[in-house]
């Protein structure tokens, strides 16, 4: 028999996965702690759950989409959390936490006869809406196997370790040098426009070159180029993955130089840009350097 789904965190991430699980679920129901998102993903249908335990008490497995380590455990835990639920059996956390945040998450919800698993993702908005995100999912082999048809809805499945927290270790390694290579790119590409070349022939050389990277191919040519910075990810959600990674390297005693020149330079840009959009660092490297990086080849002195 088909379990029934439920979803928390019906954001950036978590509407378009959502709206792939109940393509292939159809009745699925869903929570938010703003419930104008719950409602733009349900409509005033009763798909929407007024608590994550309300929803656990009437689902079989709980996927979550939550923006950070405290609003996961805020989920997980107290009266009102998904652990008080009578039905939920198993809770599949999507978002991008941390081995530490993962490893309480499941210990508490082991506490209350419930698996868990992490299986966070890689793709961005467009991979969650066309379902090619990469998820890096961890936890127990016949819990895996439950989960592998749904997961495998949202992009392609790796099952990372059989230990909760290992396929966090695995994308914050990953949104590391994501993020590193966002942050240089930028930099290249200010400092090549000011210095007279064109981006859009830059680009073209970089992505034929051993320059190549997520932002040469993609950030840049669809968010930067036409000025629309609207990739669909928070610069401070991108900080909080690049601190959390060098919380990690300090945990385990690993050299972190590069890391940590990275850490600082997000944490610059999240405390200027916010809620804003993470390509927005382009305008902050081009307000330093006075220069205005344009799609049609031209460059503009600032
Ligand atoms: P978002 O801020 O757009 O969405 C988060 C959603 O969670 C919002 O709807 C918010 O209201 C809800 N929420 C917050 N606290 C809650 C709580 N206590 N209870 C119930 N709902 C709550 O974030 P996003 O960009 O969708 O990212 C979600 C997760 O996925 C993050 O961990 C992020 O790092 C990760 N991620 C994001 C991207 C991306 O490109 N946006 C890519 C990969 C992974």
């Amino acid at each position: 028999m088909n379990p029934t789904l439920g979803f928390i965190g019906l954001g950036n991430m978590g509407h378009p996965m959502a709206t792939r699980l109940r393509d292939a679920h159809p009745t699925l129901i869903v929570q938010d702690v703003r419930l104008e998102h719950a409602q733009a993903f349900a409509g005033s249908s009763n798909a929407v759950a007024t608590s994550p335990r309300e929803l656990a008490d009437h689902v079989d497995i709980v996927f979550m989409s939550l923006p950070t380590p405290a609003a996961v455990l805020a989920v997980v835990e107290g009266d009102q959390g998904l652990a008080m639920g009578a039905r939920a059996q198993c809770v599949i956390d999507l978002s991008t936490t941390g081995p530490t945040t993962a490893i309480k998450a499941a210990q508490l919800l082991a506490s209350h006869g419930m698996a868990f698993m992490d299986a966070p993702v890689s793709g961005g908005v467009t991979g969650a809406t066309k379902g090619t995100l990469a998820i890096m999912a961890s936890g127990a082999k016949a819990d895996f196997e439950r989960a592998k048809p749904l997961l495998a809805c949202l992009g392609k499945v790796f099952l990372v370790g059989d230990k909760p927290g290992q396929g966090q270790a695995m994308k914050l390694l990953n949104n590391q040098l994501s993020a590193m290579a966002m942050a240089a790119t930028a930099e290249v590409m200010v400092l090549g426009v000011k210095a007279g070349l064109d981006p859009v022939l830059m680009l073209d050389v970089l992505n034929a070159g051993s320059g190549r990277n997520t932002a040469t191919t993609d950030k840049f040519p669809r968010s930067v180029l036409d000025r629309s910075f609207n990739f669909g990810f928070r610069a401070v959600l991108l900080h909080k993955d690049v601190r959390l990674c060098k919380q990690f390297a300090d945990e385990f005693e690993v050299p972190f130089s590069i890391g940590s020149a990275v850490d600082k330079v997000w944490e610059n840009a999240a405390a200027q840009l916010g809620d804003e959009d993470f390509t927005r660092i382009v305008e902050l490297m081009e307000r330093e350097a006075k220069v205005t990086i344009h799609g049609d080849g031209m460059a503009r002195q600032g």
